[in-house]
């Protein structure tokens, strides 16, 4: 009885342990993983990181520079305590702003890093493209970026698809232009008129900043999709929907720029119909009323975290405290999203050991 006994509580210990990674282990049959998607808390910045069923790592946007390397030691525990990866295989930069591209220099001496994917950079010399915002040459943060991409990156058009297995990762906006209507012509909506632009709100005027240049990237794992547009602004968010939806229907929305509300045109989410939303937001920075009660008007939305309180703002004007990673201003809680294999559904999980919530894809 003893011995039996040792041995159930040792099968509970392994499937335990296989659980920690978030994904189910038995003894008889080996785990199928899925995809891994990361909401690494930078405080206001952004880095997301995914793990491909093929156990490819994709890290988009780095967080801040300086701060001891606060985010680049963040990013590599989630990476390798959680993910189990010892190197990053590709690093992604939406755009050239301080909290998307800071981190590379501290990454870059704590991990390897074998691809470097962004909009281009200035000496790449791509006609009819501009760096309203750098990185300049003399600026300490691009001299660390060119430093540790030499050799090894390339500059993503849209259209473009990143090399990966078994996931698709498609470029729908870089450097302010937008996919090619026909290259999207397979998707269900592309070919037919979106009747939700009627109704669609007045432009802003025209964003000079590089966030209208921001990567716009999809990724597509069986029926699963996830949007990530960096911090791409109204003008642009619109062109993605109207007068045609090049995006599709989409499972999972990082809730673009923070949460800010010069981002998240609200025909473009209306159109995608997210079933969740994550929100990167610091506790002074994005996390706008004007976002929250956007994302709340959306039916589609079952549940919209955030990473953290915004602390200026009341309880009503933030998400649900559930739905809270950080509550409070240290910060340092992610939220885990596990897709099944086959991207019929998946689990949000707030913190490291916190509650799971499953939800169905579309
Ligand atoms: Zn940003």
């Amino acid at each position: 009885m003893v011995s039996r006994f040792r041995g159930a509580f040792l099968v509970a210990a392994v499937v335990l342990a296989g659980t920690r990674g978030g994904w189910a282990q038995s003894a008889d049959r080996p785990a199928r993983r899925g995809l891994e998607i990361d909401f690494i808390d930078v405080m206001g910045g952004a880095a997301t990181l995914l793990v491909t069923p093929a156990g490819e790592s994709v890290l988009i946007d780095s967080g801040w520079p300086g701060l001891e390397d606060r985010d680049p030691r963040r990013i590599v525990h989630v990476l390798k305590d959680l993910a189990g990866r010892d190197h990053l295989d590709h690093l992604i930069t939406t755009h050239w702003h301080t909290d998307h591209y800071g981190g590379v220099e501290g990454l870059s001496r704590l991990v390897r890093i074998d691809h470097f994917w962004d909009r281009g950079l200035p000496e790449d010399n791509a006609p009819g493209l501009d760096f309203p915002d750098g990185p300049r040459k003399d600026d300490p943060l691009g001299i660390a970026y060119r430093r540790a991409s030499r050799g090894k990156r390339k500059a993503l058009a849209a259209g473009d698809l990143l090399p990966l297995q078994g996931v698709e990762a498609v470029v729908l906006a870089s450097g302010g232009r937008i996919i090619d209507p026909a290259r999207r012509a397979g998707t269900a909506r592309a070919s037919a008129g979106n009747p939700l632009c009627a109704s669609a709100p007045p432009d802003q005027p025209v964003d000079p900043s590089d966030n209208a240049r921001s990567l716009a990237m999809l990724f597509t794992l069986g029926r699963f999709q996830f949007f990530d547009a960096g911090d791409l602004t109204w003008n642009v968010e619109k062109r993605l929907v109207c007068p045609v939806d090049l995006i599709g229907n989409v499972d999972l929305y990082q809730v673009t720029h923070h949460g800010m509300d010069i981002s998240n045109h609200p025909t473009l989410i209306q159109t995608i119909e997210p079933v969740v939303a994550i929100m990167n937001n610091g506790p002074r920075k994005g996390g706008a009323p004007a976002t929250v009660a956007r994302l709340r008007a959306v039916r589609s939305i079952e549940a919209a975290y955030q990473l953290h309180r915004n602390a200026a703002t009341t309880a009503a004007e933030n998400t649900d405290e559930a739905l809270i990673a950080n509550k409070d201003r240290a910060g340092g809680a992610i939220i885990r999203v596990f897709v099944e294999p086959d991207g019929s559904s998946f689990t949000v999980q707030v913190g490291e050991d916190g509650p799971k919530r499953k939800f169905a894809t579309h």
